[in-house]
């Protein structure tokens, strides 16, 4: 190889190797299809685990690879990836590849883990905090007295219990029904996220402030953000009380079943 396409070979390497992309597919002459000659040598997990680390990076760079990239100079020995294409993962893959979880310290206290209930395609999902004593008995989120306020303000804006999706932050109840600690919700929350992924509801209701803060950043406090949306993604957020907060301070439901009001209203004119 000449030093001239050495050079431009190594400049295209950097430049892949500066959006994330680190596999490289050696089309031989003359063949169709790629030709991986680590897949040779790769076990099936392993090859898995680059393509999905190579989609990831298409969701993080926000645009197919394809189309971004230096100006067009072409080189033949050497051609990018073709764009990969990630279908939606369901939940019932998210939820096998929680297992049985001990990724955190939280699964040493936990009965059962509370993955969520629900529409697997609703268009509506709210996220809550962590399981408390009954959800942990039973498996099932907000099952307890917040979650009877949650059925009741479900109902209030004409839907049922089981045409949304219920979950939260983390999977397992921390001891003493703490607020979650920052490593807890940084192992877990990835699974969070691929459940929204996988349902692509119209709207994240993030009940609470840890739920507002994980899904969307937003350190400010709550009374001053909730009733208001969000861009998530493709799809639109929007913050509320936690039904915890609201049976502590009943003077503060009228301000959560105005909320959810609004919830029924963006629900009705997004159809
Ligand atoms: N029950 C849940 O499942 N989540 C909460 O955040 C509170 C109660």
């Amino acid at each position: 190889m000449d030093d001239r396409v050495r050079q431009e070979l190594a400049a295209w390497l950097k430049f892949y190797r500066d959006l994330g992309i680190e596999d490289f597919y050696r089309r031989a002459p003359g063949s169709a299809s790629p030709v991986s000659p680590r897949a040779e040598v790769q076990p099936p997990a392993a090859q898995a685990a680059a393509a999905q680390a190579s989609a990831e990076t298409t969701r993080r760079v926000g645009a197919p690879i394809s189309s971004v990239g230096p100006p067009a100079r072409s080189l033949s020995l050497f051609e990018a990836p073709p764009p990969p294409r990630r279908e939606h993962e369901t939940l019932e893959q998210v939820l096998e590849d929680l297992g049985d979880c001990q990724r955190c310290r939280l699964a040493a206290g936990r009965k059962t883990i509370v993955f969520g209930q629900g529409n697997p395609h609703a268009a509506l999902v709210f996220v809550g905090e962590a399981p408390g004593a009954d959800e942990d008995e039973q498996g099932l989120p907000f099952v307890g007295r917040a979650g009877q306020l949650l059925n009741r303000l479900i109902q209030f804006i004409g839907m049922k219990r089981e045409e949304v999706y219920i979950c939260n932050i983390v999977k397992c109840r921390p001891p003493e029904n703490r607020t979650p600690a920052p490593d807890e919700i940084e192992t877990c929350a990835p699974f969070l996220f691929r459940q929204i992924e996988a349902i692509q509801p119209r709207l994240v209701c993030c009940l609470g402030a840890p739920a507002m803060k994980t899904l969307l950043g937003i350190k400010e406090g709550i009374t001053r953000v909730r009733g208001q949306f969000f861009d998530y993604g493709s799809t639109k957020a929007f913050v509320a009380y936690h039904p915890a907060y609201i049976l502590r301070n009943p003077r503060e439901e009228k301000i959560l079943r105005e909320d959810f009001e609004t919830i029924r209203e963006f629900l009705k004119s997004a159809g």
